[in-house]
């Protein structure tokens, strides 16, 4: 391969592909629906190297072929489904691949930058309503909001705040938080409003500003949003996939995935909702192409979006997720069935329908088409009530149908934030109020996936959402004692369960006695008992004299500190005191034992009978009688 004659021809290619390329920019330039094969493939390849194209796929049984095409990774427009054709927005790879594989197909529109269609479409109207924003717009937006609003808005930076790494393309994630004492972390309720994972579906950043509008500007008029603004902490994130975006609008408005280079193959981007650890690598999870519009990344949550979201749900532990997608006008919920259960299936299929007419979608939905999605990573990971909605008709219809559809379902958010959750409450330590990170599991309920129920660090709050019935909830702590709670739900159920949780308390250890341990009867010695306890209770003992008498727990005492009593016995003989001791829990000790001998001495009890004769004739007689028989 080192010859001129090589080189020669090398050159001669190369002018050819310059060539081609300038003809078939003009090509597309005049925007004309033209047959594929009138091109030479390699020359689309190095006009447009990031383009891609809506194409109409005309075959026999095509629904079969769709199907086969949406398993292969293709980004399958299902809605334009008809007898023979479907349309699919493919890349120049995959372009060539269906070319290749002998695939009849016309291209209906190639990609563009967004802001030339946004220019068009603005041209000649005198009264232009303002269009869709650019990223830096919608920063502007929600900067603004927090500046009008300070007392309710907050922007956040996602990526600063969690130490986490930037996007590829060096960007910062945001979110506006929306609350009353927005700038407190509350105890309350959590719920995210996310957009645009998929940076194509610029509708769903519009519905997340005008949520964001609704929540300000009706906060302190409109009672029904005033309460859910006080009750919740709501977040915000238009835009999830900010350097898609930006591609969006500067380059390719059917760009679909984030913006990663992979220069082993030197392909771009992952499909940033088929990231998410759930069901990444199982049967339902993306494509494995790195071409694909729905590659799932070289590794679990390999992109810097998906490690931002989990750091940021980790710490906030959402009680409610709604994330944004275009276009379908349907709610999704749940697994992908066939692959993954979840006890719950029914409960989130019926909750899905109410939100779905809620929305105006007229109660339709679906499960989802793949795994590794951020609503079901949710819902495995913290339990939340999460589902993913199919908004619109189109990607990018105009601004003002996007306006209207943010309008329209609106009251879908309304709904599922006043959407009572089932059992909720606060886990913390009951001698200190620390809150704690417990884990609740619902006793005959199995979550074979391993799905947790954790309570959030910073105030051991935890929510549950449960179909109606009797449960048996178990809260663990490591280091305390479990504790169980019996409830009952209903679709209306709100419950609000307190769980201040104790450490095992651990028994005292037996008494020490010391003291005299022999002497006469019916002289009073002192004795002294002691005994520590290891959580430093207070603590009572319980004392058998050996004579019939006792001690019936006295107390309390400090733990350590020494208690005196006094005895005497009465008679002459081999005596054992016993004592245990007992703490504020009631846990009590072995026993301590004390052996002491008690010698009668006449004389002595000649002096003891003078004064028990003074003090009481019952005992005087009692004592002689005895005495008597001794000597008899
Ligand atoms: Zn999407």
């Amino acid at each position: 391969m080192k010859n001129n004659g090589w080189r020669k021809s090398f050159v001669w290619c190369i002018l050819v592909i310059i060539l081609m390329l300038t003809l078939v920019t003009s090509f597309f330039a005049a925007g004309d629906t033209i047959s594929l094969n009138a091109y030479d493939k390699d020359s689309i390849h190095a006009a447009a190297s990031d383009s891609s194209y809506l194409i109409r796929l005309t075959a026999l049984h095509i629904e079969s072929v769709a199907a086969d095409l949406a398993a292969c990774g293709y980004d399958v427009q299902w809605l334009t489904l008809t007898d023979d054709s479907v349309d699919l927005i493919v890349n120049d790879h995959e372009y060539r691949v269906l070319e290749g594989q002998g695939y009849t197909f016309s291209i209906v529109e190639k990609s563009r930058p967004f802001r030339e269609i946004q220019a068009e479409l603005s041209e000649g109207l005198d009264d232009v309503p303002p269009g869709y924003l650019d990223l830096a717009e919608i920063y502007d937006e929600m900067n603004t909001t927090a500046t009008t609003y300070p007392l309710l808005c907050q922007m956040v930076d996602l990526t600063a705040t969690y130490g986490t790494e930037p996007t590829y393309e060096n960007r910062h994630l945001y979110a506006l938080k929306i609350s009353d004492n927005v700038c407190a972390d509350e105890d309350e309720p959590t719920f995210l409003m996310v957009s645009c994972h998929h940076c194509r579906e610029i509708v769903t950043p519009v519905i997340a500003l005008y949520a964001i509008e609704q929540f300000t500007t009706q906060y302190g008029s409109n009672p029904q949003v005033t309460a859910l603004v006080d009750a919740y902490e709501i977040w915000v994130c238009p835009v999830w996939n900010p350097d898609g975006y930006e591609y969006v609008f500067n380059v390719n408005n059917m760009w679909r995935k984030n913006r990663h280079y992979f220069s082993q193959y030197s392909s771009y981007g992952v499909d940033l909702n088929r990231n998410y650890p759930f069901g990444w690598d199982g049967p339902g999870g993306g494509s494995t192409d790195p071409f694909s519009d729905t590659y799932k990344g070289p590794s679990i949550a390999s992109e810097a979006e998906t490690q931002t979201m989990i750091a940021f749900s980790d710490d906030q532990h959402f009680a409610k997720v709604m994330d944004y997608h275009s276009y379908g006008r349907e709610v999704l919920y749940g697994y992908i069935p066939s692959y993954h259960s979840h006890p719950f299936y029914s409960f989130f299929q019926s909750e899905a329908v109410s939100i779905s007419y809620q929305a105006g979608y007229g109660g339709s939905i679906r499960v989802p088409s793949a795994e590794g999605e951020n609503f079901q990573w949710q819902i495995f990971r913290n339990g939340s009530y999460a589902n993913l909605m199919e908004t619109h008709t189109s990607f990018q219809p105009t601004y003002a149908s996007a306006l209207a559809e943010a309008a329209q379902i609106w009251p879908s958010t309304v709904w599922l934030l006043e959407r009572p959750i089932s059992v909720s409450g606060n886990v913390y330590d009951a001698s200190t109020g620390a809150a704690l990170t417990a884990s609740v599991t619902i006793e005959g309920v199995s979550f074979v996936n391993g799905e947790c129920f954790i309570t959030e660090p910073s105030f051991g709050r935890f929510h549950l959402f449960l179909p109606p019935a009797t449960y048996t909830l178990t809260f663990e702590v490591p280091g305390y004692v479990p504790q169980s709670h019996q409830v009952t739900v209903t679709l209306e159920s709100a419950e609000i369960l307190d769980v201040p949780v104790h450490v095992p308390n651990e028994t005292p250890l037996a008494p020490t006695i010391t003291g005299p341990t022999s002497g006469n009867a019916g002289t009073t010695y002192k004795y002294t008992f002691v005994t520590t306890d290891p959580d430093g209770d207070d603590v009572y003992y319980y004392i058998d004299w050996g004579d019939g008498t006792y001690e019936d727990w006295i107390g309390p005492y400090l733990s350590g500190h020494q208690v005196f009593v006094n005895h005497k016995w009465d008679e002459k003989g081999s005596y054992t005191i016993q004592a245990k001791a007992k703490d504020t829990h009631n846990a009590e000790s072995g026993w301590g034992t004390l052996d002491i001998e008690m010698p009668l001495s006449s004389e002595h009890s000649l002096r003891l009978q003078t004064r028990i004769h003074q003090q009481s004739p019952s005992i005087e007689q009692l004592f002689f009688s005895r005495v008597l028989r001794m000597f008899m």
